[in-house]
């Protein structure tokens, strides 16, 4: 897939606007176009990778970035000390739509989901 295809690609170089709240040399995070908690970002490498997994092989360094900028977002949006969710949807029976890699940050509310090891 090259980067004129790609939607994260394109957020990346400025032809598709995003609400950025983070930026680093590596990684861009950006709020969510339909959010699914009251904070809902994307935090995602500057490069092309399909999934998480390919971004680890390749780049464990960045794959820890995103994690470092995850806590960051999570201080500035003020949900740390309550808890937020850190989610790599990865193919397409787990929900990946944009196969550009990215780590959804979700919080603000209680979530339902995995709760404990069981479904709520
Ligand atoms: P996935 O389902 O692949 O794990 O997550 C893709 C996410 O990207 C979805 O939550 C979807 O709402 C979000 N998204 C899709 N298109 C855009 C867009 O153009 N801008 C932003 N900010 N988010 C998008
Ligand atoms: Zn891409």
């Amino acid at each position: 897939m090259s980067a004129a295809d790609c939607l994260f690609c394109r957020i990346v170089a400025g032809e598709i606007p995003a609400k950025v709240v983070h930026e680093s040399e590596n990684v861009l995070a950006f709020r969510d176009i339909n959010p699914q908690a009251p904070t809902h970002v994307l935090v995602i490498p500057r490069e092309h990778y399909p999934h998480a997994a390919a971004l680890a092989a390749a780049r464990p360094e960045v794959t820890a970035e995103l994690v470092a900028a995850a806590g960051t977002i999570a201080e500035q949006e003020g949900i740390s000390e309550a808890g937020y969710r850190l989610l790599f949807n990865t193919g397409e029976q787990a929900g990946q739509t944009v196969f550009h890699a990215h780590l959804h940050v979700l919080g603000g509310e209680w979530l339902g989901g995995l709760v404990g090891g069981e479904l709520r």
